[in-house]
């Protein structure tokens, strides 16, 4: 149940951007400004914008970020994280490849994910293995 829930799923194995971007958006989408992200888990990083605590460093590791990259993981405040996190697509998410999620996951050590594979009973249903949006994470991060 695992496997076929990774396979479309890739997210909850991976975590891997959600340990490699700085997670940075516009300063009003905390909650103290009538936003959604818990601001105790935001640092300042400019007068218009936040990052998420623990992705402006070297080693970068969003503080929401549980569990094992690689393994498995989850956002811990899925429904709550901003716009950039919102919006950063899983590679073939739509059709498209993203070059950053590769990088991330390379970066830890993972491979890229493949493109959709074509059912050849049905070539223009394609969705036998597209990734579908992340119930639990990230930015996908
Ligand atoms: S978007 Fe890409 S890098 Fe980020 S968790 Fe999903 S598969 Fe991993
Ligand atoms: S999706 Fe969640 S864990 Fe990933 S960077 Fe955004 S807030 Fe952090």
């Amino acid at each position: 149940m695992e496997t076929v829930q990774n396979e479309l799923n890739p997210c909850i194995a991976c975590g891997a951007c959600c340990a490699f971007y700085r997670a940075s958006f516009y300063w009003a989408e905390a909650d103290d400004a009538g936003g959604t992200v818990p601001v105790e888990l935001t640092e300042k990083l400019n007068d218009f914008r936040r990052v998420m605590r623990g992705t402006n460093q070297p080693k970068p590791r969003c503080i929401a970020l549980v569990g094992e990259i690689g393994k498995h993981i989850y956002c811990s405040i899925y429904d709550q994280r901003s716009s950039v996190c919102r919006d950063f697509p899983v590679a073939w998410e739509n059709g498209l490849p993203n070059e950053r999620c590769d990088k991330a996951r390379m970066a830890w050590g993972l491979p890229p994910l493949p493109p959709p594979t074509v059912n050849p009973e049905s070539p223009d249903d394609p969705t036998t293995t597209t990734p579908s949006p992340s119930p639990t994470l990230p930015r996908a991060a």
